[in-house]
């Protein structure tokens, strides 16, 4: 693998430098091509360094992201298998430090065993943690569900609640699980779900300079206009998963390329 994180703003300080040098000091010889190829001349592969956006959260540059991501992936959506709001929330909890994949294998089998709220309530802890012991962290991910099963039952009537606020009161729900609950079962809009993808992308994107889930949310939430809260999060984890990989983002291939300025760009995925 070739990684180009080419060194843009050396070569454009090298090329400037090169030049000014040469108008000062005309009497000393040019600087010799080395090994046959002009000073400053592009490797094969690279790419010319383009014209940097002034502010990449430019309203502008935000609206050709989420139109291209929407003429890629219309369909895209969570890819957590589920049926109904309660199966959504406790394979979002087991998914952390997860893949969706892994998830996707386990939750077939506990679904049978614990079908609702009111049977995961009264679930043995060990047997639900031979249940999910695949998707790692196993005796807190039954600790907590067990105890989601039985908040939802003391407090909701048995229901998953459909505000972030009831929904943060439930043992192992944060606020990404409460935003793919909220988002992508009932619809409803209140926030952007940061997961390893959104969060890697956006700051490859330069839509954030912040370094936490919390932060990084609250800076997209500003710059995204709210009816993409729920899609730009489906999408973009479509793209983190198949084109901007997290060790070999996919750079040519890639329909964000021209407006893309990472330094993780790379062309040869070999
Ligand atoms: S150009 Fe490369 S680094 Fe930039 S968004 Fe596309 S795949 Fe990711």
């Amino acid at each position: 693998m070739t990684n180009t994180r080419a060194p843009k703003a050396k070569l454009a300080h090298s090329i400037a430098a090169t030049a000014s040098h040469a108008r000062t000091t005309q009497k000393k010889p040019a600087r010799k091509p080395v090994s046959g190829k002009t000073v400053g001349a592009l490797q094969p592969g690279h790419k010319a360094p383009k014209k940097r956006a002034t502010d990449p959260t430019d309203p502008q540059r935000v609206r050709t992201i989420l139109t291209r991501l929407a003429e890629h992936y219309p369909n895209a959506v969570c890819a957590l298998h589920h049926t109904n709001a309660w199966e959504l929330m406790i394979a979002t909890v087991l998914s952390a430090q997860c893949t969706d994949v892994r998830v996707n294998l386990v939750t077939p089998a506990l679904f049978r065993r614990f079908p609702s709220p009111q049977k995961m309530a009264k679930a043995p802890q060990e047997e639900v943690e031979e249940l999910v012991r695949a998707t790692g962290f196993f005796r807190n991910k039954a600790k907590n569900i067990i105890g989601a099963a039985q908040r939802l039952i003391a407090e909701f009537h048995g229901e998953v609640p459909q505000t972030m606020e009831q929904l943060l009161t439930i043992p192992g729900v944060a606020r990404k699980t409460a935003n793919v609950v909220l988002g992508s079962w009932y619809k409803i809009a209140v926030g952007v779900v940061v997961d390893t993808h959104v969060m890697r992308i956006s700051q490859r994107l330069e839509l954030t300079k912040a370094t936490t889930p919390e932060k990084i949310e609250q800076e997209l939430m500003r710059i995204l206009p709210q009816e993409s809260w729920i899609d730009f999060s489906h999408r973009i984890i479509h793209f983190g998963r198949v084109t901007c990989i997290a060790r070999k983002p996919r750079c040519a291939d890639c329909f964000l390329e021209d407006v893309c300025n990472s330094n993780d760009k790379t062309w040869n995925t070999d």
